[in-house]
């Protein structure tokens, strides 16, 4: 006998129909012998629904106001999917996470996860009970609900997952698993049988956003087996786990692309110690997150810097920037908001050497001019124009999955 955390996503438990569909494949876990604890979203786009009411109520209503709604979500679709089990004749109990002692620091709208209690959980699973959770909620030291922000049900999936010590954690979605690029966008994109948590997380933060970021770095921390699979088809879906077996031809396991970047030059800053120092310790702590960063070999007494952020927070960038001029010492600052990024991940680059020269040949093949190149131990990344991203992504997933690849 096993324990299995199953996680569904919104689409999955849309309405009735679909609920009905989840409780089949619930109880039929259930019944193969195994333990089920499972955390659910909120129906379809309800998260999204509540969001736009409070706004109408109040555009700047409190984060603590906003994660008390919010949590209806949840507390909705775990009540009715335990009534459709209930009705199916097995044991099922919904639990919320006041119910269960699922504990998170007291940051309202981006909560971490501290604690979970278990004891709860366990008497219900000692009593054969299948248990439905909330998802993406949890508790705060004064006794509020928090969530632990938009996708968040994957990490309370893969938390309660780590905390229970569970075989394995399934978190089905409307995808049949992660792929080597968008298949909505690229021809020939193809799903991954398995992937290392490292090339997910990087997927991940690269804007393919199957999974919560959260939720793999969880998972990585505590070896949780991981698979994404979809509630639809039934078909296997991608396992994520420490080590993958190392695939025939290609030392890439997919091609990803953020448009949501914007770069910052700074030209003629002060070829001295220091200067590096003071433009990004200004922007961190502005909470302002820095990406890709490129300083050019000093002229004299000039050098330049120039470096990406999320496009959201230019503006403020500028504004830190160039009230800063004087002491900083600039020139000139220059903002390109239609970049994207476009990125191979894959861990198979590691001790491979021209995985980026490949990559780089395809993009000249197709005239892309690269603007800024950023690389890691399994990851290549080049800033375009974003009206060549598209393309780019396409003649770089041509080049290493045309032929061959890893399914
Ligand atoms: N319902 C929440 C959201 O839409 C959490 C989740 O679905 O993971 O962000
Ligand atoms: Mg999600």
């Amino acid at each position: 006998m096993a324990l299995i955390v199953q996680k569904f996503g919104g689409s999955s438990v849309a309405n009735l129909e679909r609920v009905q569909h989840v409780a089949k494949i619930i109880t039929d876990t259930y019944r193969a012998g195994n333990d089920v604890v499972v955390v659910l979203s909120a129906q379809g786009k309800t998260t999204d629904h509540l969001i736009a009411m409070a706004k109408e109520y109040n555009p700047r209503a409190s984060k603590r106001e906003l994660d008390q709604l919010l949590t209806i979500g949840e507390q909705q679709s775990v009540a009715l999917c335990a009534m459709v089990i209930e009705g199916m004749g097995y044991p099922v109990i919904s639990l919320n996470a006041w119910q269960v002692g699922f504990k998170t620091n007291r940051v309202y709208g981006d909560a971490r996860i501290k604690r979970i209690d278990t004891e709860r959980l366990q008497a219900e699973l000692d009593s054969h009970k299948i248990v439905i959770f909330t998802g993406f909620q949890g508790i705060n030291r004064y006794d509020d609900v928090t969530t632990l922000g938009r996708g968040g049900s994957d990490t309370s999936a893969v938390a309660l997952a780590a905390v229970l010590h569970a075989d394995k954690c399934q978190i089905f979605t409307d995808v049949d698993g992660v792929y080597t690029a968008d298949p909505n966008k690229v021809d020939g994109a193809r799903k991954i049988d398995e992937i290392t948590y490292d090339e997910m997380l990087e997927m991940a933060t690269l804007g393919a956003k199957v999974l919560h970021n959260r939720s793999v770095e969880m998972a990585k921390r505590y070896n949780v087996n991981l698979e994404v699979l979809s509630s639809f088809t039934g078909n296997p879906g991608t396992i994520v786990k420490e080590v993958v077996k190392p695939m025939e031809n290609s030392h890439v396991s997919g091609v990803a692309k953020d448009k949501n970047i914007a770069r910052l030059a700074l030209v003629g800053l002060k070829n001295e110690p220091g200067v590096a120092f003071k433009v990004f310790s200004l922007l961190a702590r502005n909470n302002v997150n820095v990406d890709v960063i490129l300083q050019s070999i000093g002229r004299g007494d000039e050098k330049d810097i120039s470096f990406t952020v999320a496009r959201s927070d230019t503006e403020l960038c500028k504004q830190l920037l160039d009230e800063r001029r004087e002491s900083l010492g600039f020139e000139d600052i220059s903002i390109n908001d239609h970049i994207a990024k476009v990125s191979i991940v894959g861990a198979g680059m590691i001790g491979n050497p021209g995985v980026a020269a490949a990559m780089f040949e395809a993009l000249y093949a197709a005239g892309i001019n690269i603007n800024m190149i950023s690389t890691s131990e399994i990851k290549v990344s080049v800033l375009v124009d974003e009206a060549d991203a598209d393309r780019a992504v396409q003649v770089v997933h041509d080049k290493f999955f045309r032929d061959f690849g890893r399914s």
